[in-house]
């Protein structure tokens, strides 16, 4: 009888990523067994999980295990290695699908990268998803066979050379799972050894939560790092179960191992990754933490124990106090579940806490990857305020690096009642921002809310520890009066009231209907104007938002207020007086507005200031000649 044999083509960029790993030269070929092992892992995951609703599989009592078998071969035969898992399997069509036609971005990105950086494709290949090619790094040919464990699949096989095309035929197995029959190139039979791989996979995949059999014996350790006491684990033994869960190749930026048992049991190992957003292709991408009981996976990306603000959270948490049989209903509405999520966020909140004490560098670190997340809690769960706000970090007008609102609170100046905040750009500009004047003048510390998150949540903050949030911008602000000597001395330096009265006139008329108001201020100092929000004005804080999304953004109408005591003013109030029609008069309130537009973080596009500035200082550097 022949077997029917079909061929296909490799999708192109999985053609020439096999042609970079046939050819190149690795330091590290070892990996190849860490890819083939987690792929058999995910397999026998994806296996366990169909079978907490269906026990109609394939073999459904045989054992979730890895097996891996150096065969006899005759002398002078090319070496072989087998790999075989009793996981979900393939069918002919997925075997085609998974190992060659599929449209690969991860191959791609790879491709890029390798080219760009020269990189040794042993380094990278496993941040990918293409680890399974990673094999040609050794073999001359594969032959994967599987066995889907769906009753009336048939199994299939693959078998490629790494070249340009691979073929598929009918095979025989009896069993659920698929089996890697590699030879191996010449130059790579070191691998042919039970010692050699057993060593390999204790570096590599210890924690594989499957047994991984090489011959009769398992050479992973497979144990539970988390039921552990923490003082029996060293630091590598936490990175490498970090790095075989999550496939992540930079290290967590933070490492939790706790149990209690009071008030409920738990024994837990979580990480904060180093960055908010996962490697590409990483294992883990879901949000959500592992979920154990009694040491066996009852969920795999479990969302429902912390609140969506800890979501950049991964980890395992176990409990012996939660029923094997859970669905994912009760794991929901589950009185201990809600005990063991508030347990574990807690813990997180105390780690996080004494990071902030001891670590104010990786803290840092930290707030600048989830800031943001916790900022988002504030927005969106009302209940969140009272966790996060103490992990809250902001510039200010004093502090030299970042600032907890206790150390403002601890700074404030005595009868001061609020926190003070300016919203803005950024912290450079804020820091010149005209409403700072009164500020300075009375040594007030001001917060800089300068993330465009900051403004978004600005109305839900309200207060912390009963201190009030200000925003400074807020024209009916009540603030210490000043010493007398300095009142006396502001009226004899201000604008004589008829010559200011003109000057407001003038800036009524240029800028119209822009503005709803122009008046004379009482707090600057060393700022000319400023824009302030009438007293109706509604969702000022929104503005910014609105700018920075884009989206409708209209310029809000604001109120001019004009220090009487500023050179400039007085300066453009002379000119009116004398020379009524100089064109650098309407000029001047025009910059005068926009720079406040601009402060303020509201203007539309401050390129258009660009050719007024231009003329403004050709007209300077003309009287200049003349004079
Ligand atoms: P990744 O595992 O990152 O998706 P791979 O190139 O390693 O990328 O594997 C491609 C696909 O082939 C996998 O997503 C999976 O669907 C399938 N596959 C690989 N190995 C096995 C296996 N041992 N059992 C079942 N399916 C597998």
């Amino acid at each position: 009888m022949t077997v029917q044999t079909d061929s296909y083509n490799f999708k192109a960029e999985i053609k020439q990523l096999l042609q970079i790993l046939v050819h190149s030269l690795y330091k590290d070929r070892d990996i190849f067994l860490r890819e083939l092992i987690s792929n058999a892992s995910d397999a026998l995951t994806r296996l366990h999980f169909e079978m907490l609703t269906n026990r109609d599989v394939l073999d459904a009592d045989a054992e979730l295990a890895i097996h891996i078998d150096v065969p006899e071969v005759e002398e002078g035969e090319a070496k072989k290695i087998i790999i075989k898992d009793s996981g979900i399997g393939m069918t002919r069509d997925e075997l085609i699908h998974n190992l060659g036609t599929i449209a690969q971005s991860g191959a791609r990105e790879f491709l890029s990268k390798i080219g760009a950086e020269e990189m040794d494709p042993s380094d990278v290949i496993g941040q990918f998803g293409v680890g399974f090619y990673s094999v040609f790094m050794v073999a001359d040919e594969v032959r994967v066979v599987s066995r889907s464990y769906q009753k009336d699949a048939e199994a299939a096989a693959w078998i490629s050379d790494g070249s340009e095309s691979f073929h598929v035929e009918a095979a025989d197995k009896a069993d659920r799972g698929t089996e890697l029959h590699i030879t191996l190139k010449k130059d790579a039979e070191e691998f042919a050894t039970e010692w050699k791989l057993r060593q390999i996979i204790k570096k590599h995949s210890d924690f594989v939560r499957f047994p991984v059999y090489v011959g009769e014996e398992q050479a992973n350790q497979q144990e539970s790092l988390w039921r552990k006491r923490p003082s029996d684990v060293t630091d590598d033994d936490y990175k490498n179960f970090y790095r075989q869960m999550t496939m992540e190749f930079e290290e967590p930026l933070l490492t939790i191992h706790f149990a209690a048992d009071v008030p409920v049991n738990v024994r837990a190992v979580l990480f904060i990754p180093a960055k908010r957003e996962p490697g590409i292709l990483a294992a883990r991408k879901d949000p959500g933490v592992m979920l154990y009981s009694h040491n066996v996976l009852i969920q795999e990306y479990c969302t429902d124990l912390l609140p969506n603000w800890l979501g950049f959270i991964d980890g395992v948490v176990d409990s012996e106090d939660l029923p094997l049989n859970v669905s994912r209903e009760s794991v929901q509405n589950n009185r201990i579940m809600a005990n063991l999520g508030s347990t574990i966020r807690k813990r997180i909140l105390r780690e996080l806490n004494k990071l902030a004490e001891e670590d104010a560098e990786k803290y840092e670190a930290f707030w600048q990857e989830f800031g943001r997340a916790f900022k988002e809690g504030v927005a969106t769960d009302p209940t969140a305020k009272e966790d996060v706000l103490p992990f809250f970090r902001y510039y200010s007008s004093k502090a030299d690096g970042l600032t907890s609102l206790d150390e403002y609170i601890g700074r404030m100046a005595e009868g001061q009642d609020a926190i003070y905040y300016v919203l803005g750009e950024d912290r450079r500009s804020v820091a010149h921002s005209p409403h700072l004047d009164p500020f300075k003048a009375r040594d007030l510390e001001v917060l800089y809310w300068v993330d465009p998150l900051d403004s978004l949540i600005a109305p839900a903050m309200l207060e912390y520890k009963e201190k009030p949030f200000k925003n400074i911008d807020d024209a009916g602000l009540e603030l210490p009066e000043l010493e007398e000597e300095e009142k006396e001395e502001d009226e004899e330096t201000a604008v004589p009231e008829k010559d200011f009265n003109l000057f407001v006139g003038r800036c009524v008329t240029t800028l119209g209907e822009r503005v709803v108001e122009v008046r004379a201020s009482k707090v600057l100092k060393d700022s000319p104007v400023r824009l302030v929000s009438p007293k109706d004005a509604q969702n000022r804080e929104m503005h910014r938002i609105y700018r920075y999304l884009d989206q409708n953004y209209e310029v809000p109408k604001k109120i001019l207020e004009v220090n009487r005591h500023h050179p400039l003013i007085a300066s453009l109030a002379r000119l009116i007086n004398e020379e009524p029609d100089s064109p650098v008069i309407n000029m001047s309130i025009e910059q005068l507005y926009d720079s406040a537009l601009v402060q303020e973080g509201l203007h539309p596009n401050p390129v258009q200031m660009l050719p007024r500035i231009q003329e403004l200082m050709m007209l300077a550097a003309q009287s200049m000649k003349r004079e």
